[in-house]
């Protein structure tokens, strides 16, 4: 991942926004976001923490286009128009869903190469929320 420096606000925000993910003791598969029961082998409680390199390829994706979207992307779709949304397969295994950002929507390709950036989602009377982005790995810095 591109070297940032932490930006003061980065220690307040909620746990589950860190890139830290769960290795199973039990069948090693990486659990992300944390959960109290290994989503693979559905067995397991104990787990190490392990912190993801944020790396990973575009496994699929969809265009949102106008109406439709989710609460959460409804000022973004105003904002820009259609915009690529897609599942990521992260590095260490973990498929994670979020949207991609800094890219042309006709520019998105299956098993294109991304990294991971904490971004300003929307914001909701007055509160700021943040969740994760995609780049496309040749722009990431
Ligand atoms: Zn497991």
């Amino acid at each position: 991942m591109a070297h940032v420096s932490v930006p003061m606000y980065w220690r307040t925000i909620p746990q589950r926004y860190r890139m830290v993910g769960q290795r199973c003791r039990k069948c090693d598969a990486v659990n992300f976001p944390p959960k109290g029961v290994c989503k693979y082998c559905n067995a397991s409680f104990e787990f190490d923490e392990v912190k993801l390199s944020g790396k990973g390829k575009v496994h699929t994706f969809v265009l949102i286009g106008a109406g439709g979207a989710p609460p959460e992307f409804a000022e973004q779709e105003k904002a820009g128009g259609m915009y690529p949304v897609a599942i990521v397969e992260l590095e260490e295994g973990p498929k994670v869903i979020g949207q991609i950002a800094d890219v042309n929507p006709k520019d998105v390709k299956m098993d294109m190469p991304v990294s991971t950036e904490l971004r300003k989602v929307y914001s909701e009377e007055g509160v700021i929320r943040y969740g994760f982005k995609f780049i496309p790995e040749e722009l990431s810095r």
